[in-house]
């Protein structure tokens, strides 16, 4: 917990969650399916800037919808750094990825799940 603490200080992430609201989707579903619901959370510099949007999913269980999420946000963040590994896997070049261990949301290692997987949302 420690490194991640210093990891985001380091990055100095400058984004802030902008707007949270529940996402309605423009386009109509094809036939046959529903549209699908989920919250849109924005995030970006509080001034200026370009923001970005993550979706969460309402329709799916809560710790595969957290994987995707966490994905979306995972990828603007690498996007936005140049391609640095973020969050970083433990003696490892590559980012961890997001991931389920026992049915819980986690970050893992890509290659090998034993050699390092945390939780996304940490207990206390
Ligand atoms: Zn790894």
């Amino acid at each position: 917990m420690a490194d991640d603490l210093t990891l985001a200080r380091d990055l100095n992430p400058p984004w802030r969650v902008l707007r949270v609201e529940l996402h309605e989707d423009v386009y109509p579903p094809p036939e046959g399916l529903r549209t699908p619901t989920s919250v849109a959370v924005e995030i970006g510099p509080e001034q200026g800037g370009t923001s970005q949007i993550a979706l969460y999913s309402l329709d799916v269980e809560r710790g595969r919808a957290l994987t995707v999420f966490a994905g979306q946000i995972q990828d603007h963040i690498i996007d936005s750094t140049g391609g640095r590994a973020v969050p970083a896997c433990p003696g490892h070049q590559h980012p961890l990825s997001p991931g389920s261990v026992d049915g819980v949301a986690s970050w893992l290692c890509p290659v090998d799940v034993g050699h390092h997987h945390e939780l996304i949302v940490p207990v206390d």
